[in-house]
C-alpha cells in the first residue's frame, strides 16, 4: 500500500496511480484529523469522494503519529492527550473518538486504537503497554459495533453522486470472507445502505515472543475481520522484526488478511510475503524517491551522483514504467539537482512502480506455488 498521508501520494494524481495499478491506499488519520479536519472531509462525502479515489482506502488509528510525531503526550487509561505538531494546539484521541475519526473518513479498512510500545522497552512496561492495547481494541470495537452504519457513504444524499462509489480492490482475501463491502463488489453494486467497513485488530506485544503469541490469542478472541502486526520497524535490528514476524504470524488465521505495518525496503517485503504476510504499508518507496534514491532490479541508484549526468541509459533497463520507457538517467539527475518539481514525481513514480511489480511477481510465484522466495534468490544476484 502506497501511503497517502494527507489524503495525497506526495506529487504523484490519482490518475496515475490507477495506472500504475494501485488497488489500496494508506490514509493517516491523524493527519486528516488535524487538517483539513475529518468532520470537514465528512461533509464532503468522505475520503474516497474528497480526493476522488474509487479503489480501496485504508486508515491507520492516529496513534503511531500521536507516539513518533507528537510532543508533551499524556497517556491514561483512557486515551492520549496530545499536541499537534503544527499549531501545538491540544487535542485527545481515544479508542472511541479515533474510531468515530474513521467511521468519518470512511476508508474501506480502519485500525483499531492501539498503542506502538517504545523501542526498547523494559518487560514489564511492553507486557503493560500490550495489555492497554487489548483493552483499547475491545472498546474501538464496541465503538464501531455501535457506529458502523454512520459511513459517509450511507448517507442517501451522496450515494446518488457519481464518485461515491465503492472500491474496485481485486485479489484481496477479504472477498472470500465475504465482508459487506465485498458482497457488493462481487454483485457489481454501488454501495447501498448495509455496508460497512471492516475494523482490523492490532497485535503488539514489543520484541518478546511469548507476548507476541498472547497478544494475538487474546486479539483473536475480540474477533476481527483482519489482523495487523504493530510496534515493528521502530529501531530494532532486522533479524529482530523478521524474528518477530515469523513468532507472530503464526498465531493468526491463514485465512484472513495479516497486515504488517510499516516495512520495509524491496528486499524485505518479499521476505515477509513469504512468511505468510499478506499486507504491508511504508512510506519508504515514496520518501526515499523524493531524496533521488531509487530501487531498480540491479540494485539502488543515488541519481545525484555525478555517474549519471551523462548516462543516456534508462533509470532500470528492466522496468517498464512511463518514466524508465522515457528518461535517461542523465535527465532525472539534472532534475534532482536542479530542484525541479518534476523530479520528485518522475522518481516516484517509478519507485512505485518497482514495488508494485515486486508485488505482482511475488501474487504470480505464489500462483504457481513457487512462494515468494525465488526473488530474493533473483536479488542476491544483482548488483548491491
Ligand atoms: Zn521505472
Amino acid at each position: 500500500m502506497p501511503v497517502g498521508t494527507v489524503g495525497s501520494v506526495k506529487g504523484v494524481p490519482q490518475d496515475v496511480l490507477e495506472e500504475l495499478g494501485v488497488e489500496i491506499l494508506l490514509g493517516n488519520t491523524y493527519h486528516l484529523y488535524l487538517r483539513p479536519g475529518v468532520g470537514e472531509i465528512r461533509q464532503l462525502g468522505g475520503l474516497h469522494r474528497f480526493m476522488s479515489w474509487r479503489r480501496a482506502i485504508l486508515t491507520d488509528s492516529g496513534g503511531f503519529q500521536v507516539f513518533s510525531l507528537t510532543d508533551l503526550r499524556k497517556l491514561s487509561e483512557d486515551g492520549v492527550t496530545f499536541r499537534s505538531h503544527l499549531d501545538g494546539s491540544s487535542h485527545f484521541f481515544s479508542p472511541e473518538s479515533a474510531t468515530q475519526a474513521q467511521i468519518a473518513l470512511g476508508a474501506d479498512i480502519i485500525m483499531a486504537f492501539d498503542e506502538c510500545t517504545e523501542y526498547p522497552a523494559e518487560g514489564q512496561r511492553v507486557r503493560e503497554s500490550m495489555q492497554l492495547t487489548l483493552r483499547w481494541a475491545e472498546r474501538s470495537k464496541r465503538y464501531f459495533e455501535e457506529h458502523k452504519n454512520e459511513v459517509p457513504w450511507n448517507d442517501t444524499s451522496t450515494l446518488q453522486l457519481p464518485i461515491a462509489g465503492p472500491i474496485e480492490i481485486q485479489n484481496s482475501k477479504l472477498e472470500t470472507q465475504k465482508s459487506p463491502t465485498a458482497e457488493l463488489r462481487s454483485a457489481g453494486q454501488t454501495r447501498a445502505s448495509a455496508s460497512t467497513q471492516a475494523l482490523f485488530g492490532i497485535v503488539q506485544g514489543g520484541m518478546d515472543s511469548a507476548l507476541r503469541k498472547e497478544s494475538a490469542e487474546r486479539t483473536l478472541e475480540i474477533g476481527f475481520p483482519g489482523y495487523a502486526i504493530g510496534g515493528l520497524s521502530v529501531g530494532e535490528p532486522r533479524h529482530v522484526t523478521r524474528e518477530i514476524v515469523e513468532a507472530t504470524v503464526e498465531h493468526l488465521p491463514l485465512d484472513q488478511p495479516r497486515y504488517l505495518m510499516g516495512v520495509g525496503t524491496p528486499e524485505e517485503i518479499v521476505e515477509y510475503a513469504n512468511l505468510g504476510i499478506d499486507m504491508m504499508d511504508c512510506v519508504l518507496p515514496t520518501r526515499a524517491a523524493r531524496h533521488g534514491l531509487l530501487f531498480t532490479s540491479e540494485g539502488r541508484i543515488s541519481i545525484k551522483q555525478a555517474q549519471y549526468a551523462a548516462d543516456e541509459s534508462p533509470l532500470d533497463p528492466n522496468c517498464r514504467c512511463k518514466v524508465c520507457s522515457r528518461y535517461s538517467r542523465a535527465y532525472l539527475r539534472h532534475l534532482y539537482v536542479a530542484n525541479e518539481i518534476l523530479a520528485q514525481t518522475l522518481n516516484t513514480i517509478h519507485n512505485l512502480s518497482f514495488y508494485l511489480d515486486t508485488m505482482r511477481a511475488v501474487r504470480h510465484s505464489i500462483s504457481l506455488g513457487r512462494g515468494a522466495r525465488f526473488l530474493s534468490e533473483v536479488w542476491s544476484q544483482a548488483k548491491p
